[in-house]
């Protein structure tokens, strides 16, 4: 089976783990931990940056670093995976669903100023919701599969109705704004990564935030770490053990040393998938916004055709072939756990979902392995449009 997208660990992972085992320094405190931050911090443009246990982490105990929690709402793009709504929920606080953009894909900045202006008013630490009540204190725009999303006019919308921009960059390592300026300097407020196993970058598990407020760094550091105070057994807030092991920044730091290397992988893998869906006339590679440089975490085509067998057919086709082919996330107000959440009507993301294809993407991906994928999607997509 060719899988979706696995890590690659063809570089000086295990000689660093070695040195982990070596050196005795396994844990939560070492000098792979101090590189890792450091460079992200760097990548990001920031002054600091903490790492975490996971991207889900990283998410919430930014909010909570926030004063984000009970009572309190932050918007986000319904088209996500379910940690971006589950680290609110983490945090104390409740979701506001709403659409993205049908050419993008990103979080649509006029659907969530209407929604915000006509039912929000004014408040001293951003915006109550008229209907629940609650405190509107920030966005949370995701970088879906490493596009980067008009971060211009998302730090326009915070500025305008007093918000905190909290990005999910979760796997947007290695992208960049506009004329190439770090994520950390576009004006947001914190940029959150993962470093899951699929993610372009891995540590195994992992996540981080970047952020020019360094005193929120050093406040999630805290709530990273059982918020201990001193050298003894003194803790001042009810906090977490969410922090990342050396172990884990080992594999980071090596994994980083191949950032461009995986970057551009991951661009020819978009290009040979882009170019197959420009041959078909129901198929359209996945957007590219102009917002920056993307990371393309994620390629394949999807679907605009009218069939909605076609999905499941294409999968099953795949799979027979010897290629992983999986849905692509379900949008948030479509999950049980946040049936009961505020939502805003859903033109895109409610029916786009099921037209995504997210196509094997390893960054050591052969020349034959992705031949054979575009051999096995030729076959169907031929048959189908010769047929219809
Ligand atoms: C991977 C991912 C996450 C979660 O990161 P974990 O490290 O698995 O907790 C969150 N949001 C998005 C958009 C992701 O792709």
């Amino acid at each position: 089976m060719i899988p979706l997208a696995i890590p690659n660990l063809q570089g000086r992972e295990a000689d660093y783990l070695q040195d982990c085992i070596t050196s005795t320094f396994v844990s939560t405190v070492g000098p792979f931990v101090t590189n890792f931050e450091g460079q992200i911090a760097t990548l990001s443009g920031t002054p600091s940056a903490v790492v975490l246990c996971s991207g889900t982490t990283a998410l919430h105990l930014t909010l909570e670093g926030l004063d984000i929690g009970e009572n309190d709402l932050v918007m986000l793009p319904s088209l996500t995976f379910i940690a971006t709504p589950n680290s609110v929920k983490h945090a104390g606080a409740d979701v506001w669903l709403v659409d993205v953009h049908a050419s993008d894909w990103t979080m649509d900045v006029s659907l969530a100023r209407d929604a915000i202006l006509s039912k929000t008013d004014p408040h001293a630490d951003g915006r109550i919701h008229r209907e629940t009540g609650k405190i509107l204190k920030a966005i949370m725009p995701v970088m879906i599969m490493g596009a980067v999303p008009d971060l211009d006019g998302l730090c326009d919308l915070a500025r305008e109705f007093g918000l905190k921009v909290v990005v999910d960059a979760a796997a947007a390592i290695g992208t960049s704004g506009i004329n190439g300026v770090k994520l950390g300097m576009t004006g947001v407020d914190a940029v959150c990564y993962s470093f899951n196993g699929n993610k372009t970058v891995t540590c195994g598990g992992g996540g981080a935030v970047a952020s020019n407020n360094s005193a929120l760094i050093t406040r999630i550091k805290h709530l990273s770490s059982t918020g201990r105070v001193g050298a003894n057994y003194d803790h001042d807030i009810v906090a977490y053990n969410y922090r990342m092991t050396n172990l884990q920044a080992a594999v980071g730091v090596a994994q980083l040393e191949r950032l461009d290397e995986f970057l551009n992988a991951k661009q020819v893998i978009r290009n040979t998938y882009a170019e197959f869906a420009s041959k078909f006339e129901v198929l359209d590679a996945f957007p590219e916004p102009q917002f920056g440089r993307n990371g393309h975490w994620f390629s394949g085509f999807w679907y605009t055709g009218e069939d909605p067998e076609v999905g499941q057919k294409f999968r099953n086709h795949m799979k027979s072939s010897g290629i992983d082919l999986r849905p692509f996330w379900k949008p948030i107000h479509l999950q049980a756990p946040y049936r009961a959440a505020l939502v805003e009507p859903m033109h895109v993301a409610g029916d786009l979902w099921q037209r995504i294809f997210p196509l094997p993407c390893s960054t050591h991906l052969t020349p034959e392995q992705l031949d054979t994928v575009l051999d096995a999607a030729s076959v169907f997509w031929t048959a189908y449009e010769g047929t219809s």
